[in-house]
């Protein structure tokens, strides 16, 4: 056959132009947000009239594209990376841990074997010790990084199912409280649990899981002739913020043989300050913690974790050989003619669900190098001052009360008014704070009342953007 050169195949020169671009692109859009909209919204109809478009059978210029990505798609929604999103859970990367994830991109790391990659693999070992190490696990605890908390949260479902493999899936109860986060209920509902064998149990007014309704709960079930599973604790809860109690949840899952998960995807990281690891007490205790680097520790989607304290469990539960595999089973050849020795090498995949994964470490890794975990952890910190400082002023504030306090670096308040009015003028708001374009916060429920939440996350809000948004609330009126 002739040599065919690819038009697939772009030449060096014309990669590093396109290469270059890109990055300006990035680098302009970061210069231009304190100036830009929060948020920009657009109907489907809009939309669908500006993107349908069949796919080109020939190509045309990749600056005309990239402009459209910018222009077009990039110019409506939410900028969740702006100083002044305090909405959900802000999503701020570093600069070095954005380039990471290029890198991955760009040498298409198969990151699930250690025959394709064993430099990448032992990054990801060392990323998740500096993780068990911030977080006070044991030596023998293991990990993985996955896309994300609810990655992270079904992945430790089902390794709490396979700990207790003696019992019957259809005996097997949960617990977690009504402030847990969704995903989990969702990881239950996925793994084939019934709803019926999944306790939601009430919060306490600090919102955190009523420790004697759950032993209650979990007696009246033994009683029944079923077996407690897992008990699900939240570190902090996406809501408020609050931290159930770590020490006696691990205490009542001790006296039944029930596996500890503790979701802390929102909170986790804060345990790398003083202030964080006081109130995340207790989480030591654990079997497994959720971790999501790309909230708190401020990496770019996708990169969730999963920590197991009895780390062989994870191979147990996800470790399979099929024979296309099999040249990648270990010890695989490492180069050397020497027998292998000291620790063992890790095929990731036979941890978790994925077989083809992302090197989600590069970036974790290139921006701790880069940066230095003492900017991190200053980083969280302020955002905890930030909190505490609006929790101060809203509570200063004649017009607003505090809802929930600043916990982990979320506030929940709302305008003062009668009861029955006051979802209605909260509502309207917020729906005025998002028109206006210039900050954006969210509201939630506690206790079954409407609330607005502030959520401090990113590492260049500044107390400017929070007295905006306070003041916004402060000073609205309703207009007929
Ligand atoms: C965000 C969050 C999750 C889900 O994580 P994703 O990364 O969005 O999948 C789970 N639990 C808690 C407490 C969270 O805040």
């Amino acid at each position: 056959m002739d040599e065919l050169h690819s038009p697939l195949d772009i030449p060096p020169e014309q990669m590093r132009e396109m290469g270059y671009r890109v990055i300006d692109s990035l680098v302009d859009r970061h210069v231009k947000m304190r100036d830009a909209r929060v948020w920009t919204g657009a109907t489907r109809a809009e939309l669908d009239a500006r993107l349908y478009d069949a796919a080109p059978a020939a190509g045309s210029d990749f600056h005309a594209a990239l402009d459209r990505l910018f222009e077009d798609v990039l110019a409506v929604g939410a900028r969740v990376d702006h100083p002044a999103f305090m909405a959900f859970v802000p999503g701020a990367p570093t600069w070095p841990a954005v380039l990471g994830d290029l890198v991955a991109a760009g040498t298409n790391t198969f990151q699930g074997t250690w025959l394709a990659s064993a430099g990448a693999s032992t990054l990801e070992l060392v990323v998740i010790d500096w993780f068990k190490d911030w977080l006070h696990c044991d030596d023998a605890a293991a990990g993985l990084l996955v896309s994300g908390g609810s990655a992270a949260n079904l992945t430790a479902l089902a390794t709490a199912r396979l700990a207790r493999a003696d019992v019957h899936p259809d005996r097997a109860t949960l617990y977690w409280s009504t402030e847990t986060h969704s995903s989990v209920l969702r990881a239950a509902r996925t793994l084939g649990f019934h709803d019926s064998r999944i306790h939601q149990l009430p919060v306490d007014a600090g919102q955190r899981i009523d420790t004697a309704a759950l032993r209650t709960a979990i007696a009246r079930d033994r009683a029944a002739g079923l077996v407690p599973l897992a008990v699900v604790a939240n570190a902090g809860t996406t809501s408020t913020g609050s931290i159930d109690d770590m020490h006696a949840l691990a205490d009542a899952c001790a006296d039944v043989g029930a596996w500890l998960h503790v979701d802390a995807a929102y909170g986790g990281f804060a345990a790398l300050t003083g202030r964080g690891a006081a109130a995340l007490q207790g989480i030591e205790r654990a079997d497994s913690i959720t971790l999501d680097p790309h909230k708190w520790l401020y990496q770019p989607f996708e990169v969730g974790c999963l920590i197991v304290n009895d780390g062989a469990l994870l191979e147990k539960a996800f470790g399979i050989m099929p024979p296309y595999l099999q040249d990648t089973a270990l010890p695989v050849h490492d180069g050397t003619s020497t027998a292998p020795s000291g620790p063992l090498p890790v095929n990731f995949a036979s941890r978790g669900i994925q077989l083809t994964r992302a090197a989600r470490a590069f970036k974790i890794w290139l921006s701790i190098q880069t940066l230095g975990l003492d900017a991190f952890r200053n980083a969280i910190d302020r955002c905890l001052d930030l909190a505490a400082w609006a929790e101060q002023r809203i509570d200063a504030s004649a017009h607003l009360e505090v809802v929930s306090p600043a916990r982990l670096g979320i506030v929940c308040f709302r305008i003062r008014a009668e009861r029955d009015l006051a979802e209605k003028i909260n509502r309207a708001a917020l729906d005025g704070l998002m028109e206006d374009g210039r900050a954006m916060i969210s509201s939630t429920r506690v206790d079954g009342r409407f609330a607005l939440r502030i959520c401090v996350l990113n590492y260049r809000t500044q107390p400017d953007d929070i007295e905006r948004v306070i003041a916004w609330f402060e000073s609205f009126t309703m207009t007929p």
